[in-house]
């Protein structure tokens, strides 16, 4: 049962505890003496100011104890422990919920969950670690899977049969597009929609300030599947979102039809003015120098 009041040798030790603190820390980083608490009986912990930069809040703790009877105070041990307004690290989190947008770099490999809910099992050829069971197949082509699991002679690889064969449940789910193991689940295509309608969106500044919506723009891409209700993506070069999935009531000032540029004004035709003759030469100047003209009067064609 531990004592309320310090032993008081062990509490006098003030100067061993400090040249303790003052071995284990940097150079004049042991402040002053804060406090002496009872551990047990006649066992004290001294606590000492840090003055580490780093370490703001943090007390250098000396425990010293001494045996029953005996007059000597000996040393148990020193540590920095932090103190009631210690400046702390936050509480550890996974990597993977630090992860944040633009985090990955070249090279970088983000593995995903198995239960990742983003995800969910797609048609696939069977292969393993795809549950079978829960792939999303329509009715008969699960009998067809079965078959060709039934056809799988026993041996080696080399004498299986090809199962991307031309009309197997592979080479048809490839070709159709269907052969991810996993796609994206309802909840995957949600929380997708949300970070897209967030930075593309109608409630932004630049929807707001559009003289019309993405949905009758011209630069707009279509996507094909359900997001194509709300989404597309637009394909502006001076657009703010050039290669970026916008929703339909998104906008911006580069609307394909929100200031057609106007067309160039066509010159007025020549007016032909009858009542004037203009000088014409006849023949050239053999010379090279001035050349003759018809005059005033001279009708052309007579020499
Ligand atoms: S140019 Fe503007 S209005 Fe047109 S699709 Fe792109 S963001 Fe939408």
């Amino acid at each position: 049962m531990r004592s309320r009041t310090p032993d008081r040798l062990c509490a006098e030790a003030i100067d061993l505890a400090r040249a303790a603190a003052e071995e284990a820390a940097a150079p004049g980083t042991v402040g002053e003496h804060v406090d002496a608490v009872a551990d047990g009986d006649r066992v004290v912990t001294h606590l000492f100011e840090c003055k580490e930069p780093g370490y703001r809040g943090w007390r250098w703790a000396v425990t010293v104890a001494r045996a029953s009877r005996a007059k000597h105070v000996t040393l148990d041990e020193s540590v920095l422990l932090p103190g009631p307004d210690a400046l702390l690290a936050p509480e550890w989190v996974p990597w993977s919920e630090r992860l944040r947008p633009g985090d990955m770099g070249p090279g970088d490999l983000l593995p995903t969950e198995a239960e990742d809910l983003r995800l969910e099992p797609g048609i696939s050829d069977g292969a393993e670690g795809v549950a079978a069971d829960s792939t999303p197949v329509a009715p008969g082509v699960a009998e067809l899977a079965d078959a060709e699991d039934a056809d799988v002679e026993p041996g080696s690889p080399a004498v299986q049969p090809d199962t991307t064969a031309r009309g197997s449940i592979a080479a048809t789910a490839d070709e159709l597009g269907m052969g991810r193991p996993r796609v994206l689940s309802r909840y995957g295509l949600h929380i997708a929609a949300d970070r897209w309608e967030e930075a593309y969106g109608p409630k932004t500044a630049m929807a707001q300030a559009a003289p019309a919506n993405c949905v009758s723009c011209g630069f707009l891409v279509p996507l094909a599947g359900s997001l194509r209700q709300a989404f597309g993506i637009c394909a502006n070069e001076f657009g703010p979102a050039d290669g970026h999935v916008v929703s339909l009531g998104y906008g911006c000032g580069g609307h394909s039809e929100a200031a057609v540029m106007p067309k160039p004004p066509r010159p007025a035709p020549p007016v032909i003015d009858e009542t004037v003759v203009d000088p014409l030469p006849l023949r050239p100047d053999p010379a090279g120098g001035s050349v003759e003209a018809a005059g005033p009067g001279e009708e052309f064609g007579h020499s």
